[in-house]
């Protein structure tokens, strides 16, 4: 018999979040995650993908998928350290290497498994990291994991930064000490302080490490944050994702030589978990070439979403401090926001709602992510709902 006690614990746990109006609701896309897309039967504009520049859908990477397919098989077979590393595999990270501008590359199955093994790798109880307060959550659970001693620092607050890193390294407590990052935060779109933080570092001697999840493909003709400030030389840890603008699946670190050699005989899902499937890393691959050779699709995500971020301002909606594409409409109260996105549902956009945990309580939004695949006249739509959902909920 399976444990009465679970159930019930979970059932009272459930109803609590509901109450709160916290409990998140999964709609199941039928069908390609495009511009537009497919819920119940609904055709609706979508503002709810990472698939920044609509490479998800992309004609030229479903090809080398196919072909990858036909060659390889659907699987890598075993995990990286025994056979499955393929070919491909290497091919991919030679490419993100001379795309990010750094000696070597490793990958793994996903951004948020990267960032867990490749801090656990690297610090440990002696060790001491200095993680922004808004951080992802898997640079998170990625610190816990480590063991090292984590430091919260208010968000983007350099003053702060300075005070903490100078007293960790004058405590003498710590071996070795991170000051750890989002390149572009995933829920208000503002960009790291990275010349500053890369300042601060080099004059208390700390590593960097900059989760790119969201610069990638993005900033920086593409290479993403780092580069967009110059500063590949001087940043350790250039992690990123493949499964938001490069529209597959997979997660990296672009580094040094012996950085990438230690996290590939030392990080436990590259030696424990099986490797991406020849398809995914194919399509990678065909992605990388597509952003190296032209920016293209960044000029024209970069269009739609000053159009877009434009026309809510107008409207008199509160898109907060973003300087990048993701582009939140901050409501506040959790239920008030999970209400505007239902209505916006019904009118025809799907742009989700964000509340607590993934964002402080209070501070619910709706967050709209503009791709380089949505036309002008989607993105009108979209503002002529938006004014008359804000309207009617006394939003605007
Ligand atoms: N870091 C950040 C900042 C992210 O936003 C995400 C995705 N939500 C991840 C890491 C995890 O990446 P992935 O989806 O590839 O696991």
């Amino acid at each position: 018999m399976t444990s009465t006690k679970l159930t019930s614990f979970l059932s009272e746990k459930l109803e609590g979040l509901k109450s709160q109006g916290l409990y998140n609701e999964i709609d199941p896309v039928e069908g390609a995650n495009g511009a537009i897309i497919t819920i119940k039967g609904k055709e609706l504009i979508n503002l709810s993908s990472n698939n920044y520049l609509g490479l998800a859908t992309d004609e030229r990477l479903k090809k080398v998928a196919i072909d990858a397919v036909k060659t390889y098989g659907v699987g890598a077979g075993a995990v990286r350290t025994i056979n499955g590393t393929l070919d491909l595999h290497l091919k991919l990270e030679e490419k993100l290497a001379a795309f990010k501008g750094t000696e070597a590359v490793i990958s793994y199955q996903s951004g948020f498994n990267c960032n867990m093994a490749a801090i656990s790798a690297v610090m440990d109880k002696n060790d001491a990291i200095l993680s922004d307060e808004l951080n992802h959550a898997s640079i998170i659970d990625g610190c816990r994991l480590s063991k090292a001693k984590i430091i919260r620092v208010n968000h983007s607050d350099m003053d702060d930064l300075r005070q903490k890193a100078k007293e960790a390294v004058e405590s003498g407590q710590y071996n070795k000490i991170m000051v750890i990052t989002d390149g572009v935060f995933s829920m208000d779109g503002d960009v790291a302080k990275l010349p500053e933080i890369v300042d601060i570092a080099e004059e208390f001697d700390l590593m960097t490490y900059v989760d790119d999840a969201h610069g990638s493909g993005v900033l920086g003709k593409g290479a993403g944050t780092v580069k967009h400030f110059g500063l590949q030389d001087r940043v350790d840890f250039q992690m990123g994702t493949l499964s938001k603008a490069i529209g597959v699946i997979g997660g990296y670190v672009a580094g040094k030589q012996e950085l990438i050699d230690w996290l590939k005989v030392q990080s436990r899902p590259f030696l424990f978990s099986t490797a991406v499937t020849p398809a995914d890393v194919a399509a990678s691959t065909e992605a990388i070439e597509i952003l190296m050779d032209s920016t293209e699709l960044q000029n024209r995500l970069w269009e739609n979403s000053d159009y877009l971020k434009k026309g809510l301002t107008q409207l008199g909606f509160d898109i907060g401090n973003s300087e990048t594409p993701i582009t939140p409409c901050i409501i506040g109260d959790e239920k008030a926001t999970q209400q505007f996105s239902k209505r916006l549902y019904e009118e025809g956009v799907y742009a989700k709602s964000i509340v607590f945990p993934t964002v402080p309580k209070g501070k619910g939004r709706v967050r709209n992510m503009p791709t380089s695949a949505h036309t002008k006249e989607m993105l009108d739509q979209a503002l002529t709902i938006y004014e008359k959902v804000g309207k009617e909920l006394g939003i605007i």
